[in-house]
């Protein structure tokens, strides 16, 4: 069997590795941390730091292949580890994906709607922006974002001056309010050899910037549920891509635009474990091992939900109902906004 290698140790590691070792395959985590979920269920760990060059390329010699489980790993790591092992997703992906702006750019130039964004890196910039794009719209940093954390709402340009703070100078770019009638997301992967399946798109719901339920097929109306699959595969091939991706879109009275896209498995595909005979897990770790990557069809219509916080508490509760399908992360101690479990529950499947 393959030997994988994964940066990162969190949740998305830790059901990787689970999946990797149903197909035979040892695991070896790379994290910083000293508490690293994924750890727990791999075979080898190594803790260094992403600067850690000499760590980093001892890593990727001890193993076949090399993926990711967050995308904030450091260029340079994938620099570090490039001539050792394949890195799959590749480096462009992950750099793409890291920088708002350069995400952004990135759909437009191959044919996919965003909303109107701009670069600010100055109060004369965002103003100039914010006449452009008008108000209200969402000053974001560019890097190292997630569950809405370095984002702020301009209602009035009067606020622009506070978000800028907000933000303490970081580079940023200004997006404007899509007046989405929901969020949808689709899960997509696409093999060595090209091949790409999409699961169905999910809708979702966040609270607080962060995800609370996705549910599939949701209210999407098929046109959309079309549309957005044909996004993600024209966005994989654009990319040369190899692996598992999440992508984000708002569905508008205009028609879909993007968001953003993950270059990993996605908390929006968990559903995926209980409603596919190979889940997005699977999906990841055979598309970069080489292996033939499935349909993406589903057996049943689902719906997630996270366990946030102390949320967490309620898990006797949900083990108490026979049909769900319960996933706890083995965190510790629950922080509030951690997300640390969730769970899956099944319906028929019903027909379009
Ligand atoms: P993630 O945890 O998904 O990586 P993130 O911190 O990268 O999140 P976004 O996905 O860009 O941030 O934003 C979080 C949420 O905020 C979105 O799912 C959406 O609900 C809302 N949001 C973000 N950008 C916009 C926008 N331009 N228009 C309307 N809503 C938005
Ligand atoms: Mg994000
Ligand atoms: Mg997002």
């Amino acid at each position: 069997g393959s030997r994988i290698g994964i940066l990162g140790g969190g949740q998305l590691g830790r059901m990787l590795a689970i999946a990797a070792a149903r197909l035979g395959m040892r695991v070896h985590i790379f994290a910083p941390e000293e508490h690293a979920p994924a750890a727990e269920v791999a075979a080898e760990r190594t803790r260094a730091a992403y600067d850690d060059a000499e760590a980093l390329a001892a890593f990727a010699r001890a193993v076949d292949v090399v993926t990711y489980e967050f995308e904030n790993v450091p260029a340079a790591a994938l620099r570090a580890i490039a001539p050792h092992a394949p890195v799959r997703p590749g480096a462009r992906a992950l750099e793409v994906s890291q920088d708002r702006l350069e995400e952004k750019r990135f759909l437009n130039q191959i044919g996919l709607r965003t909303v109107p964004f701009a670069a600010v890196s100055s109060a004369a910039e965002l103003h100039e922006a914010l006449a452009r794009i008008g108000a209200p719209a969402i000053l974001k940093t560019r890097r190292f974002g997630y569950d809405g954390k370095g984002q702020v709402r301009i209602s009035d340009p009067a606020d622009a001056e506070a978000a800028l703070a907000a933000l303490e100078g970081a580079p940023a770019i200004l997006e404007a309010v899509a007046p989405f009638r929901r969020e949808l997301s689709v899960i997509g992967a696409r093999g060595l050899d090209g091949a790409v399946a999409c699961f169905d798109p999910g809708e979702n719901e966040h609270r607080d910037g962060i995800l609370r339920r996705t549910r599939v097929p949701g209210d999407i109306p098929p046109a959309a549920r079309a549309e957005a699959v044909l996004a993600t595969g024209r966005l994989l091939n654009a990319l040369d891509y190899v692996g598992v991706i999440g992508v984000e879109l708002f569905e508008t009275d205009q028609g879909l635009v993007v968001n953003e896209f993950a270059p990993r498995v996605h908390n929006t595909g968990h559903w995926t474990i209980e409603a596919c005979v190979i889940d997005q897990f699977q999906q990841h770790i055979r598309a970069i091992c080489g292996w033939p990557i499935g349909d993406g069809a589903r057996h049943s219509d689902a719906e997630m939900r996270n366990l946030i916080g102390a949320e967490a508490d309620e898990w006797r509760e949900i083990a108490a109902d026979p049909r769900a399908g319960l996933h706890l992360y083995g965190k510790g101690a629950a922080r509030p906004g951690r997300k640390m479990g969730h769970v899956t529950r099944l319906g028929p499947r019903a027909r379009p």
